[in-house]
């Protein structure tokens, strides 16, 4: 037996696909020969890791797992609970008879956002007001360290929609309504899977070591152009609405070497993206030459619409022949492997399309080095949370800010506001409240409400923190006629805006804020001098209170730095973020987007205002001062001199 397992070691290592110096298509080929019909469908699919173990691994070789939004969160685990339980999973895949090691997905989309005490930076409608690439990209990097931290190669985020209208419930994880800020945005995908080397094949994934994870670009396509904003709704619009405004930005991934694209729930024109041949093997791969993998949305398939009469079968068998490479098929995969095996032993999909799909899943594994380092080690933990992570995410906020109006007219600006005065207030649902901060898809996949489910900054505690030791702080959440009365403040910071929400739940047609929200705003701002903070996933209803309001921020979705918010308030830093977004006057003028003939908004896109920094300022007038003490200077010598001269 000594000479047989000597013998089958031999065999092992002259096989080439585990040969790292063989060329990865060469590797992908040699493996794919190798494998069976179940082998391959096995690494088709992606199961959610609350039926995942050891043992399903092998003996169904799983080819991938995930943590998404319908899986249940892992309250406060950490960073070394992660990597044991997903190196459990991994040795489960690996005791497989080819030992192919799977892949392991999570949502971070802004920041490791599952994860205790992870980094959560501003949501993508935040970062679109930054107009900096180069920061996206910084943030793109830091949540790759924070995800490998966790032993997870994969996250299925840019989302790179482009949100044309606001009801949409998944507006904020849009960066834009316009398509050239949201291609300037995919500069994340560098940040994530790392800059493609010089001499890298177009349309190839690519994904640059143990510190970086392959990148999803999401939702294809059109995700961002349905009907009125309803979710997973019917986006109506023609071919070349759609291939200048929701396409373009595929093209710029895909150029940037994302490994993976997933598709949408949405249909265009009636067609499910999902079933959509023409849109996701004709153009995607095809025409556009993407060489990664396709994975579904969650039970995306299952959403297809059937014919009366048909069942389960007819949706995998869509989907496949569509070109879905990957199928998201949390729970119930026994049904998903079964039929699929059916379909293709009685030859309706042919194996060229099965090999297809294995080949790309394959091709992204081979090229992220999981076939050579397939477990995670603990050597990464202290990147979540780290502190420079917090500080980019603070810079993020920052820049994210968009300061919308500063003082009832143009001579009276609020901003900054002074660091040293007698009383300040402040007030409202959202000045200190982490989980508001976040939003949705942070923890768990609604958001949380409160402090406690995860560490970060609240906006309450950045004031508390900023001010002159000597300013008193009073925070009343909602403070009454009498309470306001019986006080002298010197001014007011009124922060109020949207719950949490995610997706569907997010859908709305009203675009107001979380009650007592305005009426905390008109109590407020009528007793005394106001600044408000909007923290909310999109513009909402704010008209009918502006003329009340004496300086009004918006700073969206900002993430757990509370700091970052009160760096521009109280003028360390100046105000930069231009919307990304339209700001409407009411609700019956959407969708209303720049560029539309009757364009009538409150604050165009585009819009912000600057502040400038106390520092700049302070820079400001002393060499204002020195301009003058110099005029002084030159008249003085020029009067001297003509007296001498006179004399
Ligand atoms: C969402 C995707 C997400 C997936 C996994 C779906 O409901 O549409 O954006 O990646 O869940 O959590």
């Amino acid at each position: 037996s000594w000479l047989m397992l000597t013998g089958e070691a031999q065999v092992v290592d002259e096989l080439k696909y585990k040969d790292p110096k063989q060329p990865i298509s060469v590797r992908v080929k040699d493996l794919l020969s190798r494998m069976t019909l179940e082998e391959k469908i096995g690494q088709m699919t992606q199961i959610d890791r609350s039926v995942a173990n050891a043992n399903v691994m092998k003996s169904s070789f799983i080819g991938s797992v995930l943590s998404g939004g319908g899986s249940e969160p892992l309250p406060k685990a950490s960073a070394e609970d992660w990597v044991n339980m997903i190196n459990e999973f991994q040795k489960g895949a690996l005791s497989s008879r080819l030992g192919i090691p799977m892949i392991y997905g999570i949502d971070a989309v802004h920041g490791h956002n599952n994860v205790y005490n992870a980094t959560i930076f501003p949501h993508n409608v935040g970062l679109g007001c930054t107009r900096d690439p180069d920061l996206v990209k910084r943030i793109g990097a830091a949540t790759a360290l924070e995800v490998r931290a966790t032993g997870i190669p994969y996250t299925f985020a840019p989302c790179i929609a482009v949100c044309r209208d606001p009801r949409w419930g998944r507006c904020y994880e849009s960066y834009s309504e316009d398509t050239k800020v949201v291609r300037e945005m995919t500069e994340i995908i560098d940040g994530l899977q790392g800059e493609l080397p010089p001499h890298a094949r177009k349309g190839y994934p690519y994904v640059g070591g143990k510190t970086k994870v392959a990148a999803c670009a999401k939702h294809f396509v059109g995700d961002g152009g349905t009907t009125k904003g309803v979710n997973e709704n019917n986006a109506v619009i023609d071919w070349h609405g759609l291939e200048s405004i929701h396409m373009p930005a595929y093209i710029d991934s895909i150029i940037k070497g994302v490994s993976t694209v997933m598709i949408s729930y949405s249909s265009w024109n009636g067609v499910k993206m999902h079933a959509n041949r023409d849109l996701v093997t004709g153009f995607l791969k095809n025409n556009l030459k993407f060489k990664g993998f396709v994975i579904s949305d969650w039970q995306g398939i299952d959403k297809i619409t059937t014919p009366p009469g048909s069942n389960y079968t007819y949706s995998v068998q869509a989907s496949i022949e569509a070109g879905v490479d990957m199928v998201m098929v949390p729970m119930k995969f026994d049904d998903f492997i079964q039929d699929l095996t059916l379909l293709v032993k009685s030859n309706v999909i042919p194996m060229d399309r099965i090999d297809d799909a294995v080949g790309r899943i394959l091709l992204v594994k081979f090229t992220m080095g999981l076939f050579e380092n397939p477990l995670a080690d603990f050597s990464l933990v202290n990147e979540l949370g780290s502190q420079a992570h917090r500080n980019l995410a603070r810079e993020a906020v920052r820049k994210s800010l968009v300061l919308l109006k500063n003082g009832k007219n143009q001579n009276s600006p609020l901003l900054p506001l002074p660091k040293k005065v007698p009383k300040l207030l402040v007030a409202g649902t959202h000045a200190d409240n982490l989980g508001y901060q976040c939003g949705g898809w942070t923890i768990k996949w609604q958001g949380f409400i409160g402090n406690t489910d995860t560490s970060g900054t609240t906006i309450l505690s950045a004031i508390n923190s900023t001010v002159d030791p000597s300013t008193q702080v009073v925070f009343r959440e909602n403070p009454d006629a009498d309470f306001l009365k019986s006080n002298k403040f010197d001014f007011a910071i009124v922060v109020v805006g949207e719950p949490p929400y995610a997706e569907t739940a997010g859908d709305s047609t009203e675009l107001t804020m979380l009650d007592p929200g305005p009426n905390i705003i008109t109590n407020v701002c009528g007793a005394v001098k106001c600044v408000v903070v909007t923290i909310t996933g999109r513009p909402i209803v704010i008209e009918p209170y502006i003329s009340s309001i004496d300086a009004l921020v918006a700073a969206w979705l900002p993430g757990t730095e509370g700091q970052g918010v009160t760096d521009v308030l109280f003028g360390d830093y100046g105000f930069s973020g231009k919307l990304a977004r339209t700001w409407f006057k009411s609700v019956d003028q959407l969708p209303m987007n720049v560029g539309d003939p009757h364009y009538d908004p409150l604050f165009p896109f585009g819009f912000g205002l600057t502040s400038e920094s106390v520092r700049d300022l302070v820079t400001r007038s002393t060499s204002a001062s020195e301009f003058v003490r110099a005029c002084i200077f030159t008249i003085m010598v020029t009067l001297l001199t003509s007296l001498y001269l006179i004399g």
